[in-house]
């Protein structure tokens, strides 16, 4: 297998993209990239963000914020995508820019209280669980209404819109999200995220409506 660069393997993925808006008749740049850094070195984050990128996406807070310190001289913004547990959300609501993992109200209720002051609202997605996920994070699609509600009325956050991690290959739980994100706007006409899709699934998201795709390995290689 031939070894491709770091600028080569991040324009592939920039053009599936831009190929995929295309089929899906979009317009250009309607789809964001969020550069999943997970178990990559600062150095990493830094040459792809001389290449033109500004979010990434990590998994693990305290790796996460080790990286964050060392690379505090550029802007990035940062998203947290993994799981989150109760006794991390300080550190989360500290360092990150957008939570795509929020999958229940107490870690909203946190997020919200510990959010600081003189930040920005938190931007957030909430996790479905839709049929066939591998993942066990995420609520169910009957407990959304009622954790969207109660996620708008948080004061420090911003609800944004709605993430899943489908098991690979159920390309049909991006329709079922962007149907869900549908009725939501029904009621909070603002939200306009849709953060699915990822380095082997990119295309039908897209197609399906996604507003961010997190693509790791695609961009990176293989994760260490
Ligand atoms: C690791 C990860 C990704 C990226 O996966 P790749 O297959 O490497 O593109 C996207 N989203 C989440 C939640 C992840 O944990």
């Amino acid at each position: 297998m031939p070894e491709f660069s770091l600028a080569e393997r991040y324009e592939a993925v920039r053009q599936r993209l831009r190929r995929a808006e295309r089929l899906a008749a979009r317009a250009e740049d309607t789809v964001s990239l969020l550069a999943v850094s997970k178990r990559q070195s600062a150095s990493q984050i830094r040459a792809l963000h001389a290449l033109g990128q500004r979010d990434f996406g990590e998994n693990y807070l305290q790796e996460a914020v080790a990286k964050q310190n060392e690379l505090k001289d550029i802007d990035l913004s940062w998203h947290f995508i993994g799981p989150l547990q109760r006794n991390k959300t300080a550190e989360v609501a500290a360092n990150f820019d957008w939570v795509h993992s929020v999958d229940r109200l107490v870690l909203a209720e946190r997020l919200s209280n510990q959010r600081p002051k003189h930040m920005l609202p938190l931007n957030i997605c909430l996790q479905v669980n839709l049929e066939g996920e591998t993942s066990k994070s995420g609520c169910t699609p009957d407990a959304l209404p009622e954790l969207a509600h109660a996620v708008s009325q948080l004061p420090r956050l911003r609800l944004r819109g709605l993430m899943t991690l489908p098991a690979p290959g159920s390309v049909s739980a991006f329709a079922q999200l962007a149907d869900s994100l549908k009725y939501l706007q029904g009621y909070y006409p603002h939200l306009d995220t849709l953060s699915m899709g990822m380095s082997a699934d990119l295309e039908p998201a897209v197609a399906a409506g996604a507003t961010w795709v997190r693509v790791g390995t695609a961009i990176f290689g293989h994760r260490n």
